[in-house]
């Protein structure tokens, strides 16, 4: 059953209340509406638990899509008790897992603003994520790092604009991305916005982000890994650059 994505408007609601909608053979949760995010587009699914009516707790492992992305599937940990179909849980995000995956996430575009490469991959993580550049220059990840934190230490907001799938098709210079398609089939896709006016940057992305770019903290560029010819990884880290 189709889920309403209340992640979608608010990448900042930890709990939420659902209705269980089904029930699978292996155990996966569907519910009306739910706050976890489902992995997709280099962010890991949510993981948390699910409070029922008598206080128990129904623990779960990473969230995933279904056949398709209207799908949500809640996935408890081995041993968990199974709910009924119409059963009311409240839903709760390990919140400062997920925090931390907004915080990175976020991170990596800041990223893709200092270094303008097309992006050939991206793995976000909590304490370490990965960005591919379709790249043969060499450049120095203490100056990427430098320049990364003046966007951070600037504090510029972080917000989405919703533009529909003909107004993307329309601008294909705004993607960034070589490899990963950006999130159209919905009818509209959301813009990842940073500056005032977006004067920063603007980037098709269905993932969570915060809301200021000082919330991202202190980060670093801890590698940059030569992956082939035009390859370069950059692994980003959160705290101060080791000495
Ligand atoms: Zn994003």
């Amino acid at each position: 059953m189709p889920v309403t994505p209340l992640f979608r408007d608010d990448f900042y609601l930890s709990t939420a209340e659902g209705t269980v909608t089904a029930v699978h053979d292996d155990g996966s949760i569907e519910l009306d509406q739910t706050c976890f995010y489902a992995t997709s587009g280099g962010q890991p699914g949510d993981s948390g638990f699910l409070e029922r009516a008598d206080g128990s707790r129904i623990e779960l492992g990473v969230t995933t899509n279904g056949a398709d992305k209207s799908i949500i599937l809640h996935r408890p940990l081995d041993g968990q008790a199974r709910p009924e179909i119409g059963e009311k849980l409240v839903l709760h995000i390990d919140w400062a897992r997920r925090y931390k995956l907004m915080r990175m996430h976020t991170a990596c575009h800041i990223l893709s603003v200092v270094c303008q490469f097309p992006i050939t991959g991206a793995a976000v993580g909590e304490d370490e994520s990965r960005v591919d550049f379709d790249m043969s220059e060499t450049i120095d990840k203490d100056e990427v790092t430098a320049k990364m934190m003046e966007i951070v230490a600037a504090n510029h907001p972080i917000y989405l604009q919703w533009i529909t799938d003909e107004e993307l098709a329309a601008n294909p210079g705004i993607v960034k991305s070589k490899n990963v398609r950006p999130p159209i089939g919905l009818g509209r896709v959301s813009l990842v916005c940073i500056g005032e006016n977006a004067a920063i940057d603007s980037q098709p992305c269905g993932g969570t982000h915060v809301s200021e770019t000082q919330e991202v903290g202190e980060i670093h560029i801890a590698k940059i890994e030569k992956k082939g010819k035009e390859n370069r990884r950059f692994r980003i880290k959160f705290g101060k650059p080791e000495a």
